[in-house]
């Protein structure tokens, strides 16, 4: 992480191509679950940050299934939009079946991306912790503004969601 290097980051159907480095990448993948998010923060050239969210799923459900909304696809244009080469899990309420082949219409939940431009590193600190405090952001939050403020001074006065407990420890125990 950190050197400047040819970035490509989805926003909707937009792809943006910029100089940048990352200064901060975390997922929370975990398991075998299968929906999880990823957020990478890039600090750009001209000094401004872009923050990538990207929602990703891999279930899969029958067209008949409640939980099918108007953002998924059917597996028939899966390819179109890229979604053709996840490995599906079938949806744990109305099962289909992927076993030997998936049915053209099989609803596929799709992976969402999200690009947000910040003018500065406190911008872009409040839009990966929205509206929560501090004990309530979630790991993965908490994880990319730590590697945040080791890249980049200026979200030092964020380092603490992840790192205060283990410093205040090994503080104490240095203590002569
Ligand atoms: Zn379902």
């Amino acid at each position: 992480m950190g050197e400047v290097g040819l970035r490509t980051v989805r926003d909707g159907q937009r792809v943006l191509r910029f100089q940048a480095a990352v200064i901060g990448a975390a997922t929370s993948q975990r398991g075998s679950s299968p929906r999880w998010s990823e957020l990478v923060v890039y600090r750009m050239v001209d000094g401004h940050y872009l923050i990538s969210k990207i929602g990703r799923s891999t279930v899969a459900h029958q067209p008949t299934c409640l939980r099918v909304n108007h953002r998924m696809v059917p597996w028939s244009k899966a390819a179109a939009f890229g979604e053709d080469s996840v490995q599906r899990v079938p949806c744990p309420d109305c099962r289909p079946e992927l076993g030997h082949g998936i049915a053209p219409d099989t609803m596929l939940e799709v992976t969402r991306y999200r690009a947000i431009l910040c003018q500065t590193a406190e911008s872009a600190a409040e839009s990966l912790m929205g509206d929560r405090a501090a004990l309530l952001m979630p790991q993965i939050v908490q994880t990319v503004l730590a590697q945040c403020s080791e890249s980049d001074p200026n979200f030092s006065r964020y380092a603490e969601a992840d790192t205060a407990l283990p410093r205040a420890w090994e503080n104490t125990t240095r203590t002569p």
